[in-house]
This record gives C-alpha cells, sequence and structure tokens, in this order.
C-alpha cells in the first residue's frame, strides 16, 4: 500500500499571551496509507486539529515538511506552501459548515461551481453526491429547515462531490445524538468503500476512534505516544497514557523487594506477578477492571474483602483494597460477593509502566488554562 499522507518532522509553535511558547504540535512523523481510515484521537489540546489544519494548509508549519499523494505541499526547508484549494482534499469540520442561504442542491454544487465545471457533469455530480448521502428529494430545501444528521450529510456531500483522494473529518459527529453518530458512522465507511478515499478522521472519543479506524495516533500534549491499529493500543499500551484513554484501567503502585511484588501499604503479603526484567524497585501495574478474577478467600491469590459492590446492568462492579489502594473489578453477574465478605483477587496479564510522571500532569493541567 503506498502512503498517501507524509507528515515529517512537523512541529508547529504557538505564542501565547498568558503562557509564553506552547508547543502544539511536536516532532511528528506519520504515515497514512492509500484506503485507510487513520484516526488523530487525544484529550483537548493534545494538537489534533493542529496537525489537522496543517495537512489542510490552514495553517503553515514551524519546522518539518508534509507530502500528500506524492506531492510535496508544505515545507519549511523550501520555503514551499501550497494553498487548501489546491491540496485537492475534501473536508468536514465540526460544525454544521453548510451555507444557510444557500438550498441543498447549492451546497453540494458549490466546489464544482468554483472548479467551473460545466452544467450537465455539475447535475450529474450532484445528484450522485446526494443519491450516496441519502439526500435526493431534499434539493430544494434549506440546511434550516432539515435536522443535524441531515445537515452533516450536506457537509459530506460537498466533501465527495470533488472525488477527492483524501478526506479530513474534524470531530464531524460531535453534534449529533449517539444513535446518529453510529448510523453516521457505518455511512462514512459505507462512503469510503464507495469511493475508496483515504480519511483522517479527528475524534476525542476513543470508543468512536476504535470503531471506525483501521490504525490511530494517540497523542498527548503535542506528542505522539502511539501509532497501532485499535487491538494492539487497546491490548498493548506503550505506556500509562495510552492505557488509561483506551477503556477504563485499573492502575496499583508496586513495590519490589527480593523479587516479589508488594502494593503499596502492604509489605505482608505479597503479589504473585511474574516481574518484568527491567523492572525499577517502585512500579506501576495496569490492568483493566474487566481482567482481575475475584474468587474465594482459600482459591488463592491476594487476600482481601469486598469493601464495596455495584450492581450495573451488564456486570457488577466491586471495590476492593490491595495494600492502601482501592482496585476495581468489574465480573459478570454470575460471580456475587456481598460487601465485607472475604476474597481473593488474581491479576492476568498486566502492563508494568514507570511510577507516575508529575511533570506530565502539571503540563497537561497548563495547557487545559489556555
Ligand atoms: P480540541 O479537541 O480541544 O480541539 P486539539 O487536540 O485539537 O484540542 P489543538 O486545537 O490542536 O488541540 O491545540 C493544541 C494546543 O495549541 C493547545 O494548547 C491550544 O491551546 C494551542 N493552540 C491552538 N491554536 C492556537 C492558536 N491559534 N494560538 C495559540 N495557541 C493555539
Amino acid at each position: 500500500m503506498a502512503d498517501q499522507i507524509i507528515l515529517r518532522h512537523v512541529t508547529k509553535k504557538f505564542t501565547t499571551k498568558t503562557l509564553g511558547d506552547i508547543v502544539a504540535v511536536d516532532d511528528f512523523n506519520l504515515e497514512v496509507h492509500e484506503g485507510e481510515c487513520f484516526s488523530f484521537l487525544g484529550p483537548s489540546g493534545c494538537g489534533k486539529s493542529t496537525t489537522l489544519r496543517m495537512i489542510a494548509g490552514f495553517e503553515d508549519l514551524t519546522e518539518g515538511e508534509i507530502e500528500l499523494c506524492g506531492r510535496l505541499v508544505s515545507s519549511r526547508a523550501k520555503n514551499l506552501y501550497v494553498p487548501p484549494e489546491e491540496r485537492g482534499l475534501g473536508m468536514v469540520f465540526q460544525a454544521f459548515a453548510v451555507w444557510p442561504h444557500m438550498n441543498v442542491f447549492e451546497n453540494v454544487a458549490f466546489p464544482l461551481r468554483i472548479q467551473k465545471v460545466n452544467r450537465t457533469d455539475l447535475e450529474r455530480r450532484v445528484n450522485e453526491a446526494l443519491r450516496h448521502t441519502s439526500l435526493t428529494g431534499l434539493e430544494t430545501t434549506f440546511p434550516s429547515d432539515l435536522s443535524g444528521g441531515q445537515q452533516q450529510r450536506i457537509a459530506l456531500a460537498r466533501a465527495i462531490v470533488t472525488n477527492p483522494k483524501v478526506m479530513l473529518l474534524d470531530e464531524p459527529l460531535s453534534n449529533l445524538d449517539p444513535k446518529l453518530r453510529e448510523t453516521m458512522r457505518f455511512e462514512i465507511k459505507a462512503l469510503q468503500r464507495k469511493f475508496n478515499f483515504t480519511i483522517i478522521f479527528v475524534t476525542h472519543d476513543q470508543s468512536e476512534a476504535m470503531a471506525i479506524s483501521d490504525r490511530m495516533m494517540v497523542c498527548d500534549m503535542g506528542r505522539i505516544m502511539q501509532i497501532d491499529t485499535p487491538e494492539n493500543l487497546y491490548n498493548k499500551p506503550c505506556n500509562r497514557f495510552v492505557h488509561n484513554f483506551l477503556g477504563e484501567s485499573t492502575f496499583i503502585n508496586v513495590v519490589i523487594r527480593d523479587g516479589k511484588v508488594y502494593a503499596s501499604g502492604d509489605m505482608e503479603q505479597a503479589i504473585a506477578l511474574d516481574i518484568p526484567k527491567d523492572a525499577a524497585p517502585e512500579m506501576v501495574v495496569a490492568t483493566r477492571p474487566n481482567e482481575i478474577a475475584l474468587t474465594g478467600p482459600d482459591q488463592g491469590g491476594y487476600r482481601t474483602h469486598v469493601e464495596k459492590r455495584i450492581f450495573l446492568t451488564d456486570r457488577t462492579e466491586y471495590l476492593v483494597p490491595v495494600g492502601d489502594q482501592m482496585v476495581k473489578i468489574q465480573t459478570p453477574h454470575r460471580i456475587s460477593f456481598s460487601e465485607g465478605e472475604a476474597c481473593c483477587v488474581k491479576f492476568m496479564e498486566p502492563m508494568w509502566y514507570p511510577m507516575d510522571d508529575k511533570q506530565a500532569e502539571l503540563e497537561r493541567a497548563r495547557r487545559q488554562l489556555v
């Protein structure tokens, strides 16, 4: 598969009045393959939109270069900058970016009118785009008379009408209710199969990204944390941040002494775990709440008790003390313990990470103030 979007050492710095310099995007290197659906995922302020805007050409680079479909479109070193309208991209952004004074047909026809496409071709292509987005019959309707989902479909139709090779979608579903979001997700994937474009999808919603993507980039504070398939990101997160960002996490601070693992606050009872080779004396053990076995007190494991039990629709949740920490465990309903009951816990194939990076927490908080 050819690489259709390539970022090499892309960096973007902003100077803000209150906080001075912010490195919004710090040395991004990535390749998106032809026909791939690739998501940018991360918390607010991590640099997703800035990266997308640089690819689109709305934002210049502080350093690095960007290649689209084999053509250099931005390069700091070569002082090269191709404007957005010459990059051949389809774009759909968060706000319903449809023109209220134009009817559905004219909204979708707009990019073709700019390109001076002749009338016959224009009508044929607009009608085709409307058909693929289930808008046929609404040609003369104005956006204000349509639902949020239909308005977002207009934006999609307008993006596909030029038959772009690359589609940039920046939180395109965020204004829609959850059911409609799911439907639109399928529609976007169906359109992609039909027209075979490459998608970059920006979102801070991890389940949405996992559902739609072939691969994803998780970033935090302007840095790429990990690029991988949804499955690998979930099962083998490279650090604590990614672990916590994708799905629910349970972290336990542990101390390693004489080849044994102890939960902090309890140096009496060891936890049976294989210690990784490069482990420091203090580490964090990470697991998912549904990957901790909760068993009777004589069945082996770390002996403790159930502090709290919460019955939910599809599972039961328990809070169980391990050393001086409270661990969340989720089990199917058939595993039932009452509050105060003695139990044992076993951690199944956890990940190991270094202790907290306090500096990262401070920087994350600082950025949220910008
Ligand atoms: P969100 O999900 O909230 O849109 P994001 O991950 O897309 O967040 P960006 O919008 O790319 O994040 O912003 C990254 C960082 O750059 C933030 O700290 C932001 O405050 C800063 N930033 C973005 N645009 C500007 C600007 N024009 N001037 C100054 N700082 C900016």
